[in-house]
């Protein structure tokens, strides 16, 4: 943990769907008052109270990583890390100094089997630690499957989980 707080950052409340709520990501939440904070706080979904974005939890993200400056939110996921950007600012992942910190974290996640992976809005793109998959736009009932040399990945298409999973 860290000492960090969200202060004036609300940009989770639009990036990430909420599920209690029926609320897509990229899209502000009805009860988000922006740069302020949650109008309903006190019975907001458990979704909400236990969410915290990497940011808050992890240092080796500085603090030019804030969300509502970097326009990125940082979330750890079951594969690796989730890179939230900010619909309204398409390219913010490509800026440096982010573009560059994250192909270092693909780079070392590539060894241990960590996927990065760039979200804006539906849009996926997966990054590795030389190169980049723009996967389009991945559905609720689809998922990603990457092609490994070794623990390198050579290439990421989109399956149906059903094909996926008969796949191995
Ligand atoms: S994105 Fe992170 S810092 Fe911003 S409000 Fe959400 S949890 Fe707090
Ligand atoms: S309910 Fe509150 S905390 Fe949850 S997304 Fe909406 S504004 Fe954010």
């Amino acid at each position: 943990m860290t000492d960090r707080s969200c202060g004036d950052c609300t940009l989770c409340c639009k990036v990430m769907a909420v599920e209690a709520l029926g609320k897509p990501g990229g899209s502000w939440c009805g009860h988000c008052k922006p740069g302020r904070g949650c109008l309903i706080y006190e019975t907001r979904p458990d979704e909400c109270r236990n969410y915290s974005c990497l940011w808050l939890t992890d240092r080796w993200f500085g603090d030019h990583w804030k969300p509502s400056r970097s326009k990125l939110v940082l979330t750890m996921s079951e594969d690796g890390i989730e890179i939230r950007c900010d619909p309204g600012f398409p390219d913010a992942w490509r800026k440096e100094p982010f573009r560059r910190e994250i192909a270092r974290l693909a780079q070392a996640g590539e060894a241990e089997d960590v996927t990065v992976l760039v979200i804006v809005g539906q849009r996926m793109t997966l990054i590795t630690g030389t190169s980049e998959f723009d996967l389009g736009v991945v559905g609720p009932g689809e998922r990603i499957v990457r092609e490994l040399e070794g623990t390198r990945v050579i290439g990421a298409s989109v399956v149906k989980t059903s094909i996926a999973q008969d796949g191995g």
